[in-house]
């Protein structure tokens, strides 16, 4: 008899280099492949034009078609994706069961959600006696695959990242190869199709707004980034610069595969790619994080800041998100945010310092905004993304290091071409004022057309204030 499985996919959006995809042709018969529109987290966006699911969409037709011609391409009539929609924990024992297939695979997800989900769909398969075996794929080194000389998960990045790279080169890594395997891919003619995004409850407009997703957007970006790898360290920090490879967003879906990146960045060689690795390695430890300690999920990750005060203020925060501070930098970089949901490495720092250092609102405020509006959004970088800056996470910056958001507007972006570039109305002021727009006198203002107050605001914090009260809102709960 044939014997058949199901890989189901979830956050690996490719058909190469693919964990469980290999691993299913290479002990069965049969793979169906399915993904599954989650209702539960689409009813959650908060809008209904959201780039991500058009990404995601975007990215599964092409799936869809490339599984197609792999199978063709090996003598078949054909084959491709199902694409169901509804509860996974539903729709995935049934499809199994109605398959008859005896094994749903699939890559692991370390989110403390996809972990109970995957727990409760392990378990509803058992009871109609089929297995469920997942993989590492979305990561080089996973849960306590790096512990430290006592065998405990790290918690400093340095040597957790110099164990890393020690590991990587003593075990090297996988290969999963799946187009010589393409023959074992079943033909579902009856297989359920691609939903409209409008069927699925969103707008078009998330497809159009969308940046080129699939395989193919992410090969051609990984190819630009590393035909310009070696400036990656000189440059990487100045927003104007965009020096970054822009993979975030493939990463998080899949559409690459982290050993290729790896690998390519190894054979570079050099000290752009050994930086950029490092970079890679702070994805794995904010993963390895979350998977020890899951419940830094809306929680601090050392708890003696627990008690620390924050400040409400609904209308501070409302300027924040919506780049209205007076500080060029920070408006720039969120109004930049808002209108393409993608913010630079260094902009994500000094915003999220802005808002928890100089107006002194918790992270978890800021957290949330990024998490509705970031295309690449990944709850584990996030989250440490967050915490770092806030001080409340794990090898964090100290809470006494407070980013100066004219300082670093003059260190990264000292023309101001960043921000004249998405604020017009800073466009035509001169170099010494354009990172503090304020210290213009009446003369000055007149002169460039920018009246402060009236064309761009006053700064809602004064710095130095808001440092020394920063200071004191840490002091009282660690001194
Ligand atoms: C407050 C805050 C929130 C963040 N939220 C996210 C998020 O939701 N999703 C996300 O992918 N990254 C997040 N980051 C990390 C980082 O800003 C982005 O990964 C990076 O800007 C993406 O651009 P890139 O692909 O050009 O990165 P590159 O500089 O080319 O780096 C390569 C890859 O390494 C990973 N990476 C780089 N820096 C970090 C980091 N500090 N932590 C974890 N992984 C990293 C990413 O996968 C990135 O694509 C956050 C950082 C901060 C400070």
């Amino acid at each position: 008899m044939r014997s058949s499985a199901l890989v189901w996919f979830r956050r690996d959006l490719r058909c190469f280099d693919h964990a469980a995809l290999h691993h299913a042709l290479t002990r069965f018969d049969q793979v169906h492949c399915v993904f599954v529109f989650d209702t539960s987290i689409l009813d959650a966006l908060p809008s209904r034009v959201d780039r991500r699911i058009g990404f995601l969409w975007a990215s599964l037709r092409e799936l869809d078609e490339a599984l197609d011609g792999l199978a063709r391409g090996a003598g078949l009539a054909g084959g491709g994706l199902a694409i169901e929609v509804g509860l996974p924990q539903e729709v995935i024992p049934r499809l199994a069961a109605a398959l008859g297939v005896a094994c749903v695979c699939a890559n692991r997800d370390y989110e403390p959600a996809a972990r109970t989900r995957d727990g409760q769909v392990a378990a509803r398969l058992e009871e109609v006696g089929i297995g469920f075996e997942t993989f590492k794929d979305q990561v080089i080194f996973e849960c306590d695959d790096v512990l430290s000389g006592a065998r405990r998960p790290y918690s400093i990045f340095t040597p957790y990242c110099a164990a890393w790279m020690k590991a990587l080169h003593r075990q090297g890594m996988p290969e999963y190869p799946v187009a010589p395997h393409a023959a074992r891919l079943a033909v579902d003619p009856g297989r359920s199709r691609l939903p409209e995004l409008t069927r699925l409850g969103f707008s078009d407009e998330s497809l159009k707004r969308a940046p080129p997703a699939g395989m193919s957007a992410a090969r051609d970006q990984s190819e630009r980034f590393f035909g310009r790898i070696e400036r990656y360290k000189v440059e990487r920090d100045f927003p104007a610069l965009d020096a970054g490879s822009r993979l975030s967003v493939h990463l998080r879906f899949g559409t690459i595969s982290i050993r290729q990146l790896v690998r390519n960045a190894l054979r570079h060689g050099g000290e752009g790619a050994q930086c950029w690795l490092t970079e890679l390695v702070w994805r794995e430890f904010y993963q390895m994080i979350l998977w020890h300690h899951p419940r830094v999920v809306g929680e601090n990750y050392r708890r003696e800041f627990d008690s620390l005060v924050w400040e409400r203020s609904p209308e501070r925060f409302a300027a924040w998100c919506e780049g209205r501070t007076g500080y060029p930098i920070v408006d720039a970089a969120m109004r930049q945010f808002n209108a393409t949901g993608w913010m630079h490495n260094r902009l994500r720092m000094v915003t999220a310092s802005f808002l928890t250092k100089d107006l002194g609102i918790d992270w978890r405020e800021g957290e949330r905004y990024f998490a509705d509006r970031l295309l690449d959004y990944d709850l584990a970088a996030n989250n440490g993304g967050w915490q770092w800056v806030a001080s409340t996470g794990c090898d964090a910056q100290p809470w006494f290091r407070i980013f100066n958001p004219a300082t670093q507007s003059r260190r990264f972006d000292p023309e101001g071409l960043f921000i004249r570039g998405v604020l017009p109305e800073l466009a035509a002021l001169p170099r010494r004022f354009i990172h503090e727009p304020w210290k213009m006198n009446a003369a000055m203002q007149e002169r460039t057309g920018v009246a402060i107050g009236r064309d761009y605001p006053a700064p809602i914090a004064n710095h130095a204030l808001a440092r020394l009260r920063t200071l004191e809102r840490f002091a009282r709960v660690v001194l």
